[in-house]
């Protein structure tokens, strides 16, 4: 995932929302099992194939009743995120302080976004859980990028092992820059949904990211389970960002742990144009050598969307949407 990091620190709304989103997660029953209320809770973490934990933190202006615990902040970034410079974009987002809650009671002014939010989860649930009625097995892609050809190659191949694609972004505090979910389900509902004869659904899912990595791969397929998904892809640096895990790392990690997981995981490396293959190929599906492959490269994408020309390697349907949008989508900021 190629995120740069233009978080605006003085952003202390984002601890506020990030806390009320966990919440939703363990009030859903989502993340209940993730939920950590003590330091012996914590050690649960250690093994990679529980998840992530989620700790909520003492922000006094939320709660009005309180009992908290202390944990060192180099022992839960060193779990949570594993040996990362201090200003990785992860740390930054979600850890601010070494208090967190063990008992709380929210303060009332609160009260209402988070049933909203835990509604939107559980809703969720309940959709997801209808479509496997109809389909049989649906599976998740977590983006929540405008579609170029090696997205659509990652679904094609979904789609050899399950009837139904939900494209399923996670949606946290909107960053700087980031495109607004309601307008790209527009992209997927109107452009791709009828060009893959409604065999794509658009359904987000309200969660906070970490860009914990190889970690958070695993995080995200158990949040996929308890959503019903039977099946989860996940690419060669999946919550990842400025490059700080090495590449494939989140596929070893979740191969590593997968008999712990009842979704099957859909694994890739990445997307190339070859010139050998005459079309977009996913990592080892053609044996042709580097000379031959381009890889399709989404912040190109974004910079040639934003001066609105056009990409060699997204479809023609999808990018005269996004030049019709162009006002609405926010692009220029990214
Ligand atoms: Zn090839």
């Amino acid at each position: 995932m190629n995120i740069q990091p233009h978080l605006k620190l003085e952003d202390e709304a984002n601890f506020v929302e990030r806390a009320l989103i966990d919440l939703a997660g363990i009030r859903s029953g989502m993340l209940i099992k993730n939920f950590v209320s003590s330091a012996q809770k914590l050690k649960k973490f250690n093994c990679p194939s529980n998840g992530l934990p989620i700790l909520i933190p003492l922000i006094p202006e939320m709660f009005v009743a309180y009992e908290k615990f202390d944990l060192p902040y180099e022992r839960i970034k060193r779990l949570i995120f594993g040996s990362v410079p201090s200003n990785y974009i992860g740390c930054r987002l979600s850890l601010n302080r070494g208090n967190f809650l063990k008992r709380f009671t929210l303060n009332s002014q609160f009260q209402k976004k988070l049933d909203t939010y835990t509604r939107e989860i559980l809703l969720a649930q309940k959709r997801i859980q209808e479509l496997i009625n109809e389909f049989g097995s649906v599976g998740a892609f977590q983006t929540r990028n405008i579609p170029h050809l090696g997205h659509e190659k990652i679904i094609d191949k979904m789609l050899e092992q399950c009837e139904l694609v939900v494209i399923n972004p996670m949606v946290g505090p909107k960053k700087f820059g980031d495109i607004d979910c309601g307008k790209l389900r527009g992209l997927y509902d109107s452009v791709m949904k009828p060009r893959y004869k409604n065999k794509i659904h658009f359904i987000p899912i309200r969660a906070n990211m970490f860009y914990a990595g190889p970690r958070e791969a695993i995080h995200h397929a158990k949040l996929r389970e308890w959503l019903g998904f039977t099946h989860f892809s996940i690419g060669r640096d999946h919550a990842g960002a400025e490059g700080v895990y090495k590449n494939n790392a989140a596929i070893e990690m979740t191969r590593k742990y997968e008999n712990n997981l009842s979704i099957k995981i859909i694994t890739h490396g990445g997307a190339y144009h070859c010139s050998a293959c005459r079309g977009i190929v996913l990592h080892d599906d053609c044996n042709h050598s580097k000379e031959y492959l381009t890889e399709i490269s989404g912040s190109e994408f974004r910079q040639t969307l934003k001066i609105q020309k056009h990409y060699s390697y997204a479809a023609n349907d999808v990018q005269n949407w996004v030049f019709k949008n162009h006002h609405h989508l926010n692009l220029s900021q990214r």
